[in-house]
């Protein structure tokens, strides 16, 4: 069975398939909102998802850039009904408000998720995905529901089997039986839609 890596900056290293930034999703990120302001988004018949986007406490660009960039593209992925992959630091709280304000429906994927599982208990609470990589909370991956855990190297050039075994032996499971999870996931998130 093929592996999913849902979110990375490389092509696939060995045939898994692959949610590729920047060819399957696309977005503008919190650091880079000030100068991408005005762009103009090209939809693309390519695209899964729309991101990464979102907030970011620790970055430079001002806060009213910010979440007016953000406010965009949440209104946009709910308009072409395509999933929303987040980048968030420090801000899970505005985030939560501007999703119960703007009454969104589509999916939202927190990538590089590493909170402790208060937080994970809080954001799953909501429909959110949360995807995790090569750094995460063992409890928070140990106790996420099934159907809203996803894996991912992110921009780490690594192959995405080595954070399938890490979880599935956080989560006393085969790798095997975790790589049908993320099908499901998949299917559940991206419908017919394939890469
Ligand atoms: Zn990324």
């Amino acid at each position: 069975m093929k592996l999913i890596d849902f979110h990375t900056h490389h092509e696939s290293l060995q045939g898994e398939v692959v949610i590729q930034q920047g060819v399957h999703s696309w977005g503008i990120h919190p650091c880079q909102a000030a100068e991408e302001e005005n762009y103009t988004f090209l939809y693309s018949r390519e695209w899964m998802a729309l991101g990464e986007c979102g907030l970011d406490r620790l970055c430079q660009t001002s806060w009213d850039i910010q979440e007016r960039v953000f406010r965009k593209q949440i209104q946009l992925s709910e308009e072409l009904r395509t999933p929303l992959i987040l980048h968030c630091v420090r801000a899970h709280a505005e985030m939560l408000a501007l999703q119960k304000e703007l009454r969104t429906s589509m999916p939202w994927i927190c990538h590089g998720f590493r909170g402790k599982p208060e937080q994970m208990r809080q954001l799953t609470a909501h429909g959110w995905y949360l995807s995790f990589g090569t750094f995460f909370n063992e409890e928070s991956v140990r106790l996420c529901p099934p159907e809203l855990l996803l894996t991912e190297t992110d921009d780490k050039p690594i192959a995405v089997r080595s954070v399938y075994e890490r979880i599935a032996q956080v989560r006393g499971i085969s790798v095997a039986a975790l790589a049908a999870q993320m099908w499901k996931n998949y299917e559940k998130l991206f419908g017919k839609r394939s890469i």
